[in-house]
């Protein structure tokens, strides 16, 4: 082993270009993967508390890359961020779960859907405007539209998240801060901030059986929230005892992987019809 020490050195140097050549490469197919048609919409249930009636769904990005299959939308995301691609895709998931939407209805199936934004969309001029011009085509009400936007992207840039929020809730869009507990907001700014909804991060889920911190911590998250007039969802629910101690606490909306996967738009009319009687 030590004798390898030189090729050690050229093997994670290889590694390191083999990442680095990968990563380029990816970046340059993400540019054209919605031109290409690889980009699609999953969508996943949320419930509410008593798991009868489905809320709504939200839409969870796939790239399904020709080569690598799919690729994670925690690697994609961030290369569209850096690489100034989020405002193209973003515009092309705003407008798709809108089609979607109009789609189910002419099925017969009314949901909400909601959509996740990126910061990026968020210092869009020009944001309001294309949401509302996709409401307008596919001839949805806004009010079916929900935007999550992640807790700590939120609170970075406090007026623009703030400006962007009254724009949208003027036209009548719901909105939600995403994964909240994972950043630092003070109260004062939640309470600029327009939202109907909170969702708490998968991490405090997670440990909601063995944890009596994190119990405490979703505890205090239901009570806040509602004070605020917000409704709590939590997301990442994988178990019985984790739903159970949700429902004690009072959580409005329950998601995750106990209840139903992320699934593409025409598995979600099956599995709605055996769940939604
Ligand atoms: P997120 O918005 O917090 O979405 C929840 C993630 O948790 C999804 O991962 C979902 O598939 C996964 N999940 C749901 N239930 C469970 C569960 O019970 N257990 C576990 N372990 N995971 C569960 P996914 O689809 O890989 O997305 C990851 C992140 O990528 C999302 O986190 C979101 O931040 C981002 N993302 C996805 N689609 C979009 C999009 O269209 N636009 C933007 N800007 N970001 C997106
Ligand atoms: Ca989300
Ligand atoms: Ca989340
Ligand atoms: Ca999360």
């Amino acid at each position: 082993a030590k004798r390898a020490g030189g090729n050690t050195y050229a093997l994670f140097e290889s590694h390191m270009n083999a990442g680095a050549a990968r990563q380029l490469a990816l970046q340059s197919d993400l540019r054209h993967a919605r031109a290409r048609g690889q980009l699609s919409l999953h969508y996943q249930p949320k419930f509410d508390g008593e798991r009868s009636q489905i809320r709504g769904v939200e839409a969870l990005m796939r790239w399904k890359h020709p080569d690598h299959g799919n690729v994670p939308p925690n690697v994609f995301i961030p290369m569209a961020e850096r690489f100034g691609l989020i405002k193209e895709l973003g515009d092309w998931v705003i407008d798709e779960a809108c089609r979607q939407m109009r789609a189910w209805d002419e099925q017969g199936m009314r949901m909400r859907v909601a959509i996740n934004l990126s910061v990026h969309q968020l210092r869009q001029e020009d944001l309001v405007d294309r949401v509302q011009s996709a409401l307008g085509r596919h001839e949805i009400e806004a009010s079916r539209l929900l935007c999550e936007i992640t807790e700590s992207i939120a609170m970075e840039d406090i007026e623009v998240t703030q400006r962007a929020f009254e724009g949208l809730r003027r036209i009548g869009v719901f909105l939600s801060i995403d994964d909240f507990g994972t950043g630092y907001s003070s109260l004062s700014y939640l309470r600029k901030l327009p939202a109907q909804q909170l969702k708490i991060d998968r991490s405090f889920i997670q440990d909601l059986e063995t944890s009596r911190d994190a119990r405490a911590i979703v505890d205090a998250v239901v009570k806040l929230a509602h004070a605020l007039d917000l409704k709590v969802v939590a997301e990442g629910v994988e178990t019985e005892g984790q739903r159970d101690i949700l429902l004690a606490l009072q959580c409005d909306e329950l998601q995750g992987y106990l209840f139903a996967r992320p699934m593409p738009a025409s598995d979600l009319l099956d599995w709605a019809s055996g769940h939604n009687p």
